[in-house]
């Protein structure tokens, strides 16, 4: 089906503001950035992407603020604008019908006639992404204007996640789960392509800097707007103290055309000054623990859960008392070995059932297990 609106060309502004008021200041910086004058057509169809991976609450650090997408249907509706709705899919693992539910968003699809997309549950189909070819949910297709409103917080695999990973919550489950088999930073890189992003506004209000799933926030109390998700992107790296480079696919995406990681083109736009300083701390809670695994193309919420789990033993002091490695993703299918976590490790000796299993189940079976091999 045509699109309403052209597709917006990136430029290389980025706007800050900060604040509590998480409604209002959104409001705010998405006047500043005139969105209204960027979408133009008043009939246009808008797409709103939150990103709701689980089913917890945005102050714990790894959900979008509902008052922040409050504010971007407040200003939209305002500006003449009703055909909005807002998109989103768990990950592997967890319902998105719970966290549109738990996270606030069922109250806001009521409070504002908006309504709520459950990709989990839509149909797909596949799209050459340059050279790449990837399942994408149909609801894409519907929309004529994308407006990405990423949490900027850690990952436990790709150490950050912003703009351009966000996009994987408008695929299938079947297909988050083959994007790591294809070794997840190729295919985040080329969805891009098949998934245009118009304008993305960025919840710096107190993402987790080291899980994605959140349960460690880290406040700073500020909302981002802008254009280019490479270079928001590449800004979140510079905030959170990574080198481009140890995040590839910002660079792979740039190499595809999608924007500039080039943080010298960057013209930071603040509104406001905020009482934090700017820089995050940067965090290697995740390198602590990774010598005691053995991974391979494991899904996000399996590889995050064991993590969750190794990093209690260790404070516990038991981590360092396991001889055997922990084998653990999709790439284990039909081998063999000692001790494994998640049906993919289903052959090996000793493994932690689940697809994926919850923290709290493989703390304990590995305590149960370290203790054991003590004996
Ligand atoms: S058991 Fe395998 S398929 Fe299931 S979540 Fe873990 S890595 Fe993914």
């Amino acid at each position: 089906m045509e699109k309403r609106v052209r597709q917006q060309i990136p430029d290389h502004r980025i706007w800050k503001i900060y604040g509590t008021e998480y409604k209002e200041i959104t409001k705010t910086i998405l006047a500043a950035a005139d969105l209204a004058g960027r979408i133009g057509d008043r009939q246009a169809r808008i797409g709103i992407k939150p990103n709701l991976v689980v089913a917890s609450p945005a102050q714990l650090g790894g959900t979008t603020h509902p008052e922040v997408v409050a504010g971007i249907i407040e200003y939209l509706q305002e500006n003449g604008f009703s055909r909005i709705i807002v998109a989103e899919g768990s990950w592997v693992g967890d319902r998105t019908a719970d966290a549109f539910d738990y996270c606030g968003y069922n109250a806001l699809s009521e409070k504002y006639g908006v309504p709520l997309v459950d990709t989990q549950k839509e149909k797909w189909h596949e799209k050459d992404c340059a050279g790449m070819k990837l399942n994408i949910t149909n609801i894409v297709d519907r929309i004529d204007f994308l407006i990405n409103v990423p949490v900027m917080k850690g990952h436990c695999q790709t150490r950050m996640t912003c703009a351009l990973k966000n996009m994987k919550g408008l695929i299938p489950n079947s297909e988050k789960s083959r994007f790591h088999r294809l070794g997840l930073h190729k295919p985040i890189a080329h969805l891009q392509k098949g998934i245009h992003q118009d304008f993305i506004v960025v919840d710096h209000i107190c993402g987790d800097l080291d899980f994605e799933e959140g349960g460690n926030p880290v406040v700073r109390n500020c909302v981002m707007a802008a254009t280019d998700p490479v270079l928001v992107d590449a800004y979140a790296c510079h905030l959170m103290q990574y080198s481009v480079n140890e995040v590839p696919y910002v660079r792979m995406a740039e190499k595809l055309g999608v924007g500039t990681a080039d943080l010298s083109r960057a013209e930071i736009i603040r509104l406001n000054t905020g009482s934090e300083e700017d820089e995050l701390p940067r965090q290697d809670r995740i390198l602590e623990v990774s010598y005691a695994v053995e991974e391979v193309d494991s899904c996000s919420a399996c590889y995050g859960n064991l993590v969750h789990a190794l990093t209690r033993l260790r404070e516990e002091g038991l981590l360092d008392k396991l001889t055997d490695r922990i084998a653990i993703g999709q790439g284990m299918q039909g081998r063999t070995g000692r001790l494994g976590v998640g049906r993919c490790t289903e052959n090996f000796d000793t493994c932690i059932m689940g697809c994926p299993p919850e923290p709290e189940k493989i703390y304990r079976e590995l305590k149960e297990y370290i203790v054991k091999n003590m004996q």
